[in-house]
């Protein structure tokens, strides 16, 4: 689609998608322009915005193999040396923790726990497997951790702040003409039109809006709340994982005392707030590993739609004029710098800092 020429470009989304692009294309000298419905850059926690904001950031391609493909977990392994070489690159970067996550399971989960080991051990081999910990290494790993009889560290995984990366990415974008309050209505091949009628033109246009692609694409919304605990002295220093029969829990550290406590999983497009059940059963299953919870101040109880297509599996659609980059589901965090590099390659776009990828 382009040679070394500089493209005026414009992206429909300034989530993760939008974000990521709108970086990478201003640093590689192209005129960027972004419009997104959002009132700031700045995140709302109303359920409404980018479910980028509501992420837990973990990045954890191997956990994630219970239930995503191999395809996703290559993905995800390669965007974490990507994430690696896109924070080098910033001033004040966002936090980024790849030092392991660990997957624990109390004593009448371990044959659940057995069944995910073995679905994650056979999927992609060659690559980084769980390894059992006795309970003094788990003790010295990560001492705040109590009351899991079992107790795995899956190597090479890790976290990013989302809410420092999505405000690094923005800021440090270079002279990207941002619209806020700028809903799109439609992408087509080199232009973007607008509710009113209105249409702009450019050489190149991304859609990146997540379920706001409808109905252009058959995109849904996935339900998923957190909750914020504010818990000085917490102690824990790496994503945690805990089997649990109805939920996906995790536990992540993040900056400021904060543990984030994630995450439901709902197929409904509710954007309604957390509910009590949700809530409880989240919280008490990360306060049953981690007893510093127990005095901890809940400090916000977050609900967003992660955006995802029938098959569950992301997609990049590059054709002349338009590159759509959609379903990023539950793990856009997780594969989005290779999604966009992958996408930047097959429209012949110059890379930063994909250009020294290891792939
Ligand atoms: C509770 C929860 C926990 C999660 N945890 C993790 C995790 O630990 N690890 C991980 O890897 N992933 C996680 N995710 C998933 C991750 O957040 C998403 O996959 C990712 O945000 C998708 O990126 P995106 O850019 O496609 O969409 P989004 O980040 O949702 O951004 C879409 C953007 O498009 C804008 N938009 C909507 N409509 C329009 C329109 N008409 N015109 C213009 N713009 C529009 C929106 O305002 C938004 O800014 C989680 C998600 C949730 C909800």
């Amino acid at each position: 689609m382009s040679g070394d020429r500089t493209l005026a470009i414009g992206i429909a989304g300034a989530g993760l998608l939008g974000r990521l692009l709108a970086w990478h294309l201003s640093h590689a000298g192209h005129r960027v322009s972004v419009f997104d419905p959002a009132e700031s850059e700045a995140p709302t926690f109303d359920g409404r915005q980018a479910a980028a904001f509501t992420a837990a950031g973990m990045l954890s391609p191997l956990a994630e193999l219970d239930n995503s493909s191999a395809e996703v977990a290559a993905l995800g392994w390669r965007s974490i040396e990507l994430w690696r070489a896109i924070v080098a690159r910033m001033t004040a970067p966002p936090e980024l923790r790849t030092e392991g996550s660990l997957l624990l399971a109390h004593r009448s989960d371990l044959g659940a726990a057995q069944r995910v080991l073995a679905r994650l051990a056979s999927a992609v081999p060659g690559t980084p497997q769980a390894r059992p910990l006795a309970p003094a290494e788990l003790a010295e790993l990560e001492p705040a951790l109590q009351g899991a009889a079992h107790a795995w560290l899956l190597p090479g995984e890790g976290q990013i702040d989302p809410i420092g990366a999505m405000l690094a990415l923005h800021g440090q974008a270079l002279g990207v003409h941002w619209h806020w309050g700028r809903p799109v209505a439609g992408v087509a091949a080199g232009a973007l039109t607008f509710a009113d009628g209105s249409e702009l033109a450019f050489d190149l246009v991304f859609d990146v809006r997540g379920t706001g692609a409808r109905p252009e694409l058959p995109v849904r919304g996935v339900r998923g709340e957190t909750a914020w605990l504010h818990a000085p002295g917490h102690g824990l220093t790496r994503p945690v994982r805990l089997l649990h029969p109805r939920h996906r829990v995790y536990l992540v550290p993040r900056p400021g005392d904060v543990v984030l406590v994630g995450a439901s999983e709902i197929e409904s497009e509710d954007r309604s707030p957390v509910s009590l059940r949700s809530a409880v059963e989240l919280m008490s299953a990360a306060h049953s590993v981690l007893p510093a919870l127990a005095e901890a101040r809940i400090v916000r109880l977050d609900v967003n739609l992660r955006p995802a297509l029938p098959d569950n599996e992301p997609k990049i659609e590059a054709t002349p004029g338009r590159v759509r980059i959609n379903g990023l589901f539950r793990h856009g965090w997780l594969i989005a710098p290779a999604l966009v590099a992958d996408a930047l390659r097959q429209c012949g776009l110059a890379q930063l800092p994909e250009a020294e990828e290891i792939t």
